[in-house]
């Protein structure tokens, strides 16, 4: 008798029928979303890597420093705390996180402003949830945004920015799309910006920052701005929230994933304005979030009080992550500069975004039109696994891929203690170095560097030789 699952055996016309008429039936809304591409690239990576082959891994976006021996401490005291949070989280961690934004960001922030969630990817979805309008997004934007304010059922308006102008949003290129929006009948009423940027890693300049929040005023629009990486900038361009001009109409989102390399902590939060319109975002927060996570994590909360409240040690310890983050991704910028590669220049996160338009011709004879497939052109035929613009937004035949470097500080394979001793050591080593990686300056012995320029040059090398 066979021994295979009964399934596999259906064919695919029955098992649709099947889903049709039978159980687990799904909506068109699941049926609409995938898998986000950074998960899926990262599978894709671990499936090649068991069949034994070696790959530059840039395709994942994660800060992954060991985790801070106060941290762990404050974390493991906190166990015992079993019982559920408040909504909006604990009464210490609001006024931590209220006081750190007050210090850090030159606002005056009270902790009833403050919402805590489970990270704060599932606040800005909340906040999609509750905010009226449709969505202005700037293009390249990060992968989720765009599907979160699809299943929050809101149009997604496009904003382009110019790649020789590395992607810099203009109240010019807002009002365009605006416009653009209103006339086809949409109801712009929120525009979403991320400063340090995934995917381009640049930043707003102060004139940027307050250009957007006064256009955003002067239209009335809700501006959320996702700062997750402030804490990441890598020191020769200081962070500036749009929300110092524009408080009142300012939403920010933030957290511990990138500064404290702490993703798998899930903990985020959201920055109201300090408005009656403000503390009606925020009850609708709370009456949102009471309905399906209840609350972040007691015990994580506990320890984020730690995190965001003063400290030289841990602050010390961000700031060396964020110049080994500048060290590492500027490296790299400058490899492309070399290979004249045009790129914006890194100043904060861990990512680079290339455009490979330069070799459109001979990408062409390589069967390669658009960004998926130069992705998919790299991973298979180079072993260099990154993302392709479409998932930023970006229309499909531009080819820009996105690039995280934060996969380069240890030698591939290299796992547990000694991959955390490493990584304690370039931590200590990181003072020395400046804010972008200079040739004559202080160096950092990172063996992945030098495989990922020799890669880059071997392809660049063989396009141009392909090129008419
Ligand atoms: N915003 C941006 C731009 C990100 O890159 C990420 C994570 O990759 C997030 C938000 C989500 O962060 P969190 O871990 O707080 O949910």
């Amino acid at each position: 008798m066979s021994t295979m699952h009964p399934q596999r055996r259906l064919s695919s016309q029955k098992m649709s029928q099947m889903q049709a008429e039978g159980p687990l039936g799904l909506t068109m809304v699941a049926s609409a979303v995938t898998t986000s591409p950074t998960l899926a690239i990262n599978e894709a990576v671990a499936k090649q890597r068991a069949e034994g082959q070696e790959i530059i891994h840039l395709g994942f976006g994660e800060a992954s420093f060991p985790l801070h021996p106060l941290l762990q401490t404050a974390l493991s005291e906190a166990a015992k705390h079993t019982a559920y949070a408040p909504v909006l989280g604990i009464a210490e961690l609001r006024k931590a996180i209220a006081d750190y934004l007050t210090r850090t960001r030159q606002l005056a922030c009270l902790p009833e402003q403050i919402a805590v969630g489970p990270g704060s990817k599932p606040l800005l979805y909340a906040l999609l949830q509750v905010l009226e309008g449709d969505l202005l997004l700037p293009v390249p934007s990060w992968v989720s945004y765009a599907p979160q304010a699809k299943l929050a059922g809101r149009n997604v308006i496009g904003v382009e920015t110019d790649s020789a102008d590395c992607h810099r949003i203009t109240p010019q290129k807002l009002t365009m799309a605006l416009d653009c929006a209103r006339n086809s009948g949409a109801n712009p009423r929120i525009l979403l910006v991320n400063t340090p940027s995934n995917p381009t890693g640049s930043m707003f300049t102060y004139d940027d920052a307050e250009a957007i929040a006064l256009w955003a005023r002067e239209k009335g629009i809700t501006l959320i701005s996702d700062e997750i990486y402030a804490e990441l900038a890598h020191g020769w361009r200081e962070h500036i929230s749009p929300a110092c001009f524009y408080p009142e109409g300012t939403i920010i989102t933030g957290g511990l994933s990138k500064a404290f390399s702490a993703g798998g902590w899930r903990l985020g939060y959201a920055m109201m304005p300090p408005t009656e319109q403000g503390l009606h975002v925020i009850t609708a927060l709370r009456s949102l979030g009471s309905e399906i996570w209840s609350s972040a994590s007691t015990p994580i909360q506990k320890a984020a009080v730690v995190a965001f409240s003063p400290n030289t040690e841990l602050e010390d310890y961000v700031r060396r992550s964020a110049r080994i983050h500048g060290y590492v991704a500027s490296w790299l910028y400058e490899v492309f500069v070399g290979l004249d590669i045009p790129c914006p220049r890194p100043a904060g996160a861990f990512y680079l975004y290339p455009d490979f338009s330069p070799w459109r011709q001979a990408l062409l004879k390589q069967g390669v039109t658009t960004s998926e497939e130069l992705a998919l052109y790299l991973l298979n035929k180079w072993n260099i696994a990154t993302l392709p613009g479409s998932a930023f937004g970006e229309k499909p035949e531009v080819l820009h891929l996105r690039l995280s470097t934060s996969m380069l500080y240890t030698p591939d394979g290299v796992a547990g203690d000694e991959r955390k001793a490493i990584l304690w050591d370039l931590l200590a080593h990181a003072e020395q170095l400046p804010s972008q990686y200079q040739a004559d300056g202080p160096q950092l012995t990172l063996p992945a560097l030098d495989r990922v320029q020799k890669r880059f040059t071997e392809v660049i090398t063989f396009l141009t030789s392909i090129q008419i």
